[in-house]
């Protein structure tokens, strides 16, 4: 895929369906070592080594970019990509290149910054170094913004018929799975097959799958309205199923039930109170009942990237890493852990997954760490 960027193309790779794997203790005996090499990174201040550039990475490597230390920023993709807007690509409102950045064209300004592209398989805390397939990375500072991953709550199998809605490349192969369902059920006599080629059932009742169901209802009920000649889009079966008795539990009661209004005037069933039972390549079982359908799409739940594997520390049922005040891991005051794949208890309640909190985690820590570097004091508490 190329990315278009101001004048520039650039070549854009989705890494993400290489399976983490490997953690500290199985990295192979035959790596190379990456010391600070580069000719323009100082080689006496303080290594900065940040994983990920999603929104928590990314905010605190730009935050980095004037403080005296050294910055590597490593990512499985050369992209930064903006998930809140995945539904569209899924859905073929925008295109990859709308929700998507190259790091190392975001942070080319930062002369004190270096971007790899690599996948990170874990953190030798004792010798602090980050370990890669084929080389690994000292630190003296260590930021994990490794983000979140799908969870199928123990059906990995699920996987294969249900995909998640994390990168460009699940996005993609969503919207050419809708599209597809589309022109098969034009050319398909079978009203039956025809029947399970229009329906489209999400898995999960959060913001996702609202936006992605309401986005599909968008898609059958306007936009390819006119398009067909034996099929009528506006008959598609667009269900959001949930396990739980109301849609977006994390948001409040008026507002789901707006949410909920507005699904039906776009024709989606909404089933509340339903949990999947099983899933495979001819549609879904939901609260005992078989669903006939050719596109099913998991909106249901994330769990924290293992960087709290890596580093062997306590997290939640999420797999979320439990951090300090400072957003620092217990007894590691160097190594801090932010956004979706940290558990950070505020008011008694962890903070949600959302972007905003990244950020902010990811400007808090990256100027604590300029005040230790500069030997200036600094607040100890995040809020
Ligand atoms: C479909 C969707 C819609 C959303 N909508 C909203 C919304 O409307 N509003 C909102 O506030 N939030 C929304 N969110 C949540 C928001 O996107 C996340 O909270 C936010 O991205 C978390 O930022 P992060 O930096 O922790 O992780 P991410 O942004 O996920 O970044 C993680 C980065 O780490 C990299 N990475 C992971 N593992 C490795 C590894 N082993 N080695 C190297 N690199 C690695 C990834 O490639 C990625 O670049 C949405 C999420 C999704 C999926």
């Amino acid at each position: 895929m190329r990315l278009q960027h101001g004048k520039d193309t650039q070549e854009v790779t989705d890494m993400q369906d290489i399976p983490e794997t490997k953690t500290a203790n199985e990295h192979p005996q035959t790596v190379q070592s990456v010391e600070p090499t580069s000719t323009s990174l100082p080689a006496l201040m303080p290594r900065v080594v940040i994983v990920g550039a999603g929104f928590g990475g990314l905010n605190a490597a730009k935050a980095l970019g004037d403080a005296p230390v050294q910055v590597t920023v490593i990512d499985r993709n050369n992209h930064h990509l903006f998930q809140p807007l995945l539904y569209q690509v899924a859905t073929a409102v925008l295109s990859p290149a709308d929700v998507s950045a190259p790091i190392r064209n975001v942070l080319s300004k930062q002369k004190n910054t270096e971007v790899l592209m690599s996948e990170v398989t874990g953190v030798d805390v004792e010798n602090q170094r980050v370990l890669m397939k084929d080389r690994e990375v000292p630190y003296d500072y260590l930021i994990l913004a490794t983000g979140a991953r799908d969870s199928y709550f123990g059906h990995n199998d699920w996987a294969q018929f249900a995909p998640g809605l994390k990168s460009i490349t699940q996005a993609t192969g969503i919207r050419r799975k809708i599209l597809l369902a589309f022109e098969v059920a034009e050319k398909e006599p079978d009203s039956e097959k025809r029947r399970a080629l229009l329906t489209f059932v999400m898995v999960g009742a959060g913001p996702t799958g609202v936006e992605m169901s309401g986005a599909i209802g968008g898609l059958a009920h306007k936009t390819l309205i006119d398009d067909f000649r034996h099929i009528n889009p506006k008959e598609a079966r667009i269900v959001l199923v949930e396990a739980l008795p109301r849609i977006l539990p994390a948001f409040d009661e008026g507002l789901a039930n707006k949410a909920r209004q507005a699904l039906n005037r776009l024709g989606v069933e909404v089933r509340t109170s339903s949990p999947v039972e099983a899933i495979d390549s001819e549609g879904v079982v939901v609260a005992g009942e078989r669903i006939a359908a050719k596109t099913v799409i998991w909106t249901a739940g994330v769990a924290a990237s293992p960087a709290g594997q890596w580093l062997g520390t306590e997290t939640d049922r999420a797999g979320r890493v439990k951090v300090g005040s400072d957003v620092s891991v217990p007894d590691h005051p160097n190594i801090f852990v932010i956004g979706d794949t940290s558990s950070f208890t505020q008011d008694g309640k962890p903070l949600p997954g959302v972007a905003q909190v990244a950020m902010q985690q990811g400007n808090f820590v990256a100027s604590l760490i300029a005040a230790r570097a500069a030997g200036k004091p600094h607040p100890q508490t995040f809020r």
